[in-house]
């Protein structure tokens, strides 16, 4: 695996690949790296002739310096599994190759940014979308792999995508778990032995919700459970835990249609988010 720090250098490797005709899927990653982003390499890989993956904390997207300052950077060993895993090429640019002196734009997408993770992390899908933007068009990639754990960043880079008419197939992959159901992220780290402990009530109480409702329980009233017990397991802020529309994210009073749970929480200081198909 060769990694690669300059867009000029990404842009060379992949015309030497496209001229012999093979196609190429992006997985874009801040790193820190976990079996639920190898995942998404395996998917690539069975999907593409060639996979880049990214690994960029990119700043743009943390609205708060505390959290960016803190998130784990462990490139060595991303890479070694990243080069385990079958990846051809790693991009790993500096913040001056992504945004250099004087830039000045910014993608935003309109609605679906705006509410869950939108309301609680002002700016946070603009940098999301830019950068997101941004990678697609530096790599060129035809293909392009992301985890439906992160729902409202797949459905906001599926719309850019579309809206920008940029040749490249989104792919959402399923969200890999702990054995106890807890969400794979690069942020459990951060959690204290007993925090860990609790954190696998985010995802029960979530799944409790979906069989109530299923069985006819009033959304609202299965909701406003899983709130309260997620608070009892010892979380102290439900930022919020609602059921939406699965493409739109409008909100929903019944599963009228393919729906979603989706939930963020804060649990010893780590902000938590997850979400569940009601329907599946
Ligand atoms: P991140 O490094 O957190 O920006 O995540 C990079 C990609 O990995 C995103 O597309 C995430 O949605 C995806 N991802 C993160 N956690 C998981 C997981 N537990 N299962 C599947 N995909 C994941």
């Amino acid at each position: 695996m060769r990694t690669v720090r300059e867009v000029k250098a990404l842009r060379g490797v992949v015309a030497s690949w496209k001229a012999v005709g093979q196609t190429v899927a992006v997985v874009p990653t801040m790193g820190a790296l976990h079996p639920g982003h190898l995942s998404l390499i395996a998917a690539a890989r069975a999907g593409a002739d060639r996979v880049i993956a990214t690994i960029f904390v990119n700043p743009r997207q943390f609205n708060k310096p505390e959290d960016l300052a803190r998130y784990p950077r462990t490139e060595d060993r991303d890479a070694g599994m990243l080069a385990t895993a079958g990846v051809d090429l790693l991009f790993a640019p500096p913040a001056e190759a992504v945004y250099p002196e004087g830039f000045a734009t910014s993608v935003s997408v309109a609605g679906l940014s705006e509410g869950l993770c939108g309301a609680h992390r002002p700016g946070h899908f603009d940098g999301v979308a830019t950068v997101v933007t941004k990678l697609f068009l530096m790599t060129g990639a035809d293909r392009a792999f992301f985890g439906e754990k992160d729902w409202q960043q797949l459905q906001i880079v599926r719309r850019l995508a579309r809206d920008l008419n940029i040749p490249v197939a989104v792919t959402g992959c399923p969200t890999l778990r702990e054995a106890d159901g807890l969400a794979m992220s690069s942020r459990n780290t951060r959690l204290s032995p007993a925090d860990r402990a609790a954190a696998p009530a985010l995802f029960r109480a979530m799944s409790a919700a979906v069989a109530a409702i299923r069985r006819g329980t009033p959304p609202d009233e299965a909701l406003a459970r899983a709130r309260l017990e997620v608070l009892r397991a010892g979380f102290s802020e439900v930022e919020y835990l609602e059921l939406r529309g699965a493409e739109g994210l409008e909100p929903l009073d019944a599963p009228d249609r393919p729906a979603r749970i989706l939930a963020a929480a804060w649990l010893g200081g780590v902000r938590l988010i997850d979400n569940i198909a009601i329907d599946s």
